[in-house]
């Protein structure tokens, strides 16, 4: 089929981490950038010949689209070959930080548009939402999927998964009321008994999918969360210490860039949210051992960027480098050697792990 991009995007760079579609585009896949970053600053990233990252769209807190890699081609986007490439991918900039990572109103606004202009143009009668993994590539019942399936990962944190029920219904009834489509009612008559997971009954924005069996319901309610019957009575509750925290992903653009560089250094990969992988492959680095490894350079340039002073970056572990990372231990409770061991105390202190 022939494949267009979205009018609605306002500015291009086309990332180099892409190839061509081996599959129709019938799914879509919303991921947060873990910060609050311009669609520029986004471009920027995805271009960078040195981190394997992009995705189809970036959506900015001003609302603004990005087109980062063109619809005939999938991205790199959801640790998931499979997924990328039947799914367009978008990344949406976050104004608050973990865990919810919260999305600005305009943002919200504007990836509803998004998705309603990419279902139209590729065919897509509307969005459907069950927050059950097990349905992956069942897109008859779902074609959303999130990030967190696929890797340990919050994406696309916990603002926008509790809202994917709400963003498919909008986008639904968009697709609807489009005078090229035939219109659907907004939302299906309860002639079906449903199951429906909710912070409580009366927050209906909260919901995060409804199930006709209640088995599938409870498999699905997240952290905090209750199954509600038809008529609004709560017949299963999940408190929120039942399951560990998701993995926590920092916002700042220079700890951002830092764990991008530092994936890239170490052929982690490189999705800017770290993680146990990214700290299996960290490697000791110091004055005498690994002083010109790639990594070094990010190193110093993250710790000049939070006060620890390395001098200018240039990717050589030196005295300055020795005394720096020794202060940083110091503030961190890590023994003050000046040494960065791999998979050890001062990378989980510089990668925020502990
Ligand atoms: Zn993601």
């Amino acid at each position: 089929m022939a494949y267009t991009n979205s009018p609605l995007a306002v500015y291009r760079s086309i990332s180099p981490h892409s190839s061509p579609r081996t599959h129709a585009i019938d799914t879509v896949t919303i991921h947060c950038m873990a910060g609050n970053l311009t669609i520029e600053a986004c471009g920027t990233l995805f271009s960078s010949s040195s981190r394997i990252a992009s995705s189809n769209y970036g959506v900015g807190s001003d609302g603004r689209i990005a087109l980062y890699v063109e619809e005939k081609d999938r991205s790199m986007c959801s640790s998931d070959s499979v997924n990328d490439n039947r799914a367009v991918t978008i990344e949406v900039a976050n104004d608050g930080g973990a865990p919810d990572w919260h999305v600005s109103d305009k943002a919200m606004h504007a990836l509803i548009e998004l998705l309603t202009d990419i279902c139209r143009r590729n065919h897509i009668e509307g969005l459907r939402w069950e927050a059950d993994r097990s349905l992956i590539g069942n897109t008859d019942r779902q074609n959303m999927t999130v990030h967190r399936w696929f890797a340990p990962k919050a994406c696309p944190g916990n603002y926008l998964y509790d809202r994917h029920s709400y963003i498919a219904e909008e986008v639904s009834r968009k697709l609807g009321t489009s005078p090229a489509q035939t219109p659907e009612p907004a939302t299906p008559p309860l002639q079906k008994k449903l199951y429906r997971i909710r912070r409580s009954w009366s927050d209906s924005r909260s919901q995060t999918g409804a199930f006709s069996s209640l088995k599938n319901a409870k498999a699905a309610c997240p952290d905090g969360y209750t199954v509600f019957d038809s008529s609004g009575n709560a017949v299963y509750s999940r408190a929120s210490a039942q399951t560990a925290p998701p993995v926590p992903e920092s916002a700042g653009t220079a700890y951002e860039i830092f764990v991008r560089e530092l994936q890239a250094a170490t052929g982690a990969v490189a999705d800017g949210c770290a993680g146990a992988g990214t700290l299996s492959k960290t490697v000791t680095l110091s004055k005498i051992r690994n002083n010109r490894h790639p990594a070094v350079k990010a190193v110093q340039k993250y710790l000049n960027s939070i006060g620890y002073d390395c001098g200018a970056p240039d990717g050589i572990a030196g005295p300055k480098f020795e005394r720096a990372v020794k202060a940083f231990q110091k503030a961190n409770g890590c023994i003050a050697d000046g040494e960065i061991t791999a998979g050890m105390n001062t990378w989980k202190k510089l990668l925020k792990l502990s």
